[in-house]
């Protein structure tokens, strides 16, 4: 070879000792790359064969993708995983590729439902020709009616954000059943460490990872669990998409989720802990403490049923009107106003004002949504500082 001059050497000089390891390092290297290479056309016959140890490009696979899917997989008990950008990204793909796979375009949905996936069913879906029907899950009836006509998808999330209704899937999964509906589960209050919906009978399962899964604010994520066949159609899509996960990101989430049992032992210590105290007015005057499972709610013994091991860090209450919700989240010094959830801090969120913004006082009422409601992501700190933190700004509202 001649001699290299200055511009090419920095981008050749050398040989790459870190592409030739023979050993495994014991964290995963970060695949920081849109491309891979290819000594020769049949390596890339042998690529499109499916060698799964060969790849081509990031946004068609990438190993940080691949470890943190099969990860997932195991923790979730799924055949299979494929993640996506987003928690939306993953709703997305998970609802086009269950439509296509039961032919239908019939999504019933939860009429509690967090207010960006709200959205993509009636602004996104509908327009596309989707037939939205939003249904009350705690209502057998309307459910079994909403079910009826043809083939659908049953859509919910396990727990509903922010309102907290804790959907009854035990009896959603058998009327599905007898409809010839799909399921499909948001899981994401929970995480796989609580509750794994494939268990109970789900056909797939989503996740928005940028909460519980990673844990730690600080990556944006998506995933779709369920049976083999279905997830390569997802991955397709998601590729055709571009909707993919990027490499650091995954591994971001990868590192997240080592510790998400510990996390969520914590969370749901934690949370019952201040659903209690706020319950009991021990921290100050607060309504419509809602927490699955406080010992006053009605549902209790059903959701003891479901969640075993807890339920988490999340919890919503009244504050009363909006000026009082303005007071106590000004008063918070701790705890942010941070309109995310299930990072490892205590956040707050106001979702008349973000999550579920631009609907009407009645559209929010019906989701059980008022201009006073709080949305709590109880965190993994010292409770006794979360309850000063929570029992100053209640004084001060
Ligand atoms: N599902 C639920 C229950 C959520 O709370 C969110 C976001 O808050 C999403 C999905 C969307 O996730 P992402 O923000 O990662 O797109």
């Amino acid at each position: 070879m001649s001699e290299q001059r200055f511009y090419t050497l920095g981008l050749h000089g050398g040989s790459r000792p870190s592409a030739k390891t023979a050993n495994a390092s014991k964290s995963p290297p970060i695949f920081q790359t849109t491309v891979f290479t290819f000594d020769g056309i049949d390596r890339v016959e042998e690529y499109l064969e499916g060698d799964p140890d060969l790849y081509m490009y990031s946004r068609l696979g990438n190993p940080n993708q691949r470890d943190l899917e099969a990860r997932l997989a195991a923790v979730e008990g799924a055949e299979a995983a494929a993640v996506t950008s987003s928690g939306m990204s993953a709703i997305l793909v998970a609802v086009l590729s269950m439509a296509e796979l039961r032919r239908t375009r019939r999504l019933v949905v939860s009429d509690r439902l967090y207010g960006g996936t709200r959205t993509l069913f009636l602004k996104e879906f509908a327009p596309m020709g989707f037939e939205i029907v939003e249904v009350d899950l705690s209502d057998p009836a309307a459910v079994d009616a909403a079910l009826s006509p043809s083939p659908a998808i049953l859509y919910f999330e396990t727990i509903s954000n922010p309102s907290m209704s804790v959907a009854p899937v035990e009896e959603l999964v058998i009327a599905a059943g007898k409809h010839g509906a799909a399921v499909l589960i948001d899981n994401t209050f929970l995480s796989p460490v609580l509750f794994r919906p494939l268990e109970w009978g789900a056909h797939a399962v989503v996740h928005s990872s940028t909460k519980y899964l990673n844990g730690h604010s600080d990556a944006t994520g998506g995933a779709v669990l369920g049976e083999a066949g279905f997830i390569a159609d997802v991955r397709r899509r998601t590729a055709a998409l571009g909707c993919h996960l990027n490499p650091f990101e995954a591994w971001l989430t990868l590192r997240g989720l080592q510790t998400l049992a510990l996390r969520m032992d914590r969370h749901c210590a934690n949370g019952m802990r201040i659903a209690r105290a706020l319950a009991g007015g021990v921290l100050g005057r607060v309504g419509d403490v809602s927490y699955p499972l406080l010992e006053s709610g009605g549902a209790y013994r059903r959701n003891r049923k479901l969640f075993p091991d807890g339920c988490g860090g999340m919890l919503s209450f009244n504050a009363g009107d909006e000026d009082r919700a303005r007071r106590f989240i000004e008063g918070c010094e701790l705890i942010s106003f941070s309109p995310s959830l299930a990072g490892v801090q205590t956040t707050l969120s106001h979702p008349a004002t973000t999550s579920h913004r631009g609907q009407s006082d009645e559209e929010l009422a019906r989701q059980g949504i008022g201009r006073g409601t709080i949305r709590l992501s109880v965190g993994i700190e010292d409770p006794a500082d979360i309850e000063g933190d929570l029992r100053h700004a209640l004084a001060g509202m």
